[in-house]
C-alpha cells in the first residue's frame, strides 16, 4: 500500500513531524507485520529520525548542520540556483527511512519521532511517500 500527501513549509530550514501519517497509513493498510518506508523525492530537503519532543533538538540540529555545511561558501551551484548548502545537506541526510511494523505498529523508539527536513524553504508543495509492505 502506497500514500502519497504534500505538505507546505514556511521557513527557509526547519524540521516538520510526520510520525502521524506514517501511523495512519499503517493502520489503514491493515498491515500487521512489515516495513514502513517513508521516502522524499526531493533534492533539497529529506528525513530523519529523532526526538520532536523537546522542539530544541530541532533547533539544534540545523544550528551544527549549518555550522558544518555553510550557506553560500563559493559553491559552484549557487551560480544556477543559489542552495548548493540545501542540496549537499540533503545528499548527507538522506531521502528516506524505513521503520520496522510489528503487531500493526511502529517500532519506533520511545524519543523517535519521523520527521520532514526542509533545506530550501519555504516551499509550497513538499512531496512525501509513505509505503507500508507485508513481511510474508
Ligand atoms: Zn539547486
Amino acid at each position: 500500500m502506497q500514500r502519497e500527501f504534500t505538505i507546505s513549509t514556511t521557513r527557509h530550514q526547519e524540521l516538520i513531524d510526520i510520525t502521524g501519517e506514517a501511523i495512519k497509513a499503517v493502520r489503514d493498510s491493515g498491515i500487521k507485520d512489515g516495513f514502513c518506508f517513508v521516502y522524499i523525492p526531493h533534492a533539497t530537503a529529506g528525513v530523519i529520525l529523532n526526538e520532536s519532543a523537546d522542539p530544541n533538538i530541532k533547533t539544534d540540529f540545523l544550528n551544527a548542520l549549518n555550522r558544518a555545511i555553510l550557506e553560500h561558501a563559493n559553491y559552484l551551484h549557487d551560480r544556477i540556483d543559489n542552495n548548493a548548502s540545501a542540496h549537499i545537506k540533503s545528499a548527507i541526510i538522506g531521502s528516506s527511512a524505513t521503520i520496522p511494523i510489528k503487531n500493526g505498529n511502529l517500532q519506533l523508539g520511545t524519543w523517535q519521532a519521523i520527521m520532514f527536513c526542509e533545506f530550501d524553504g519555504p516551499r509550497s508543495s513538499r512531496h512525501i511517500i509513505i509505503k507500508v509492505c507485508e513481511d510474508k
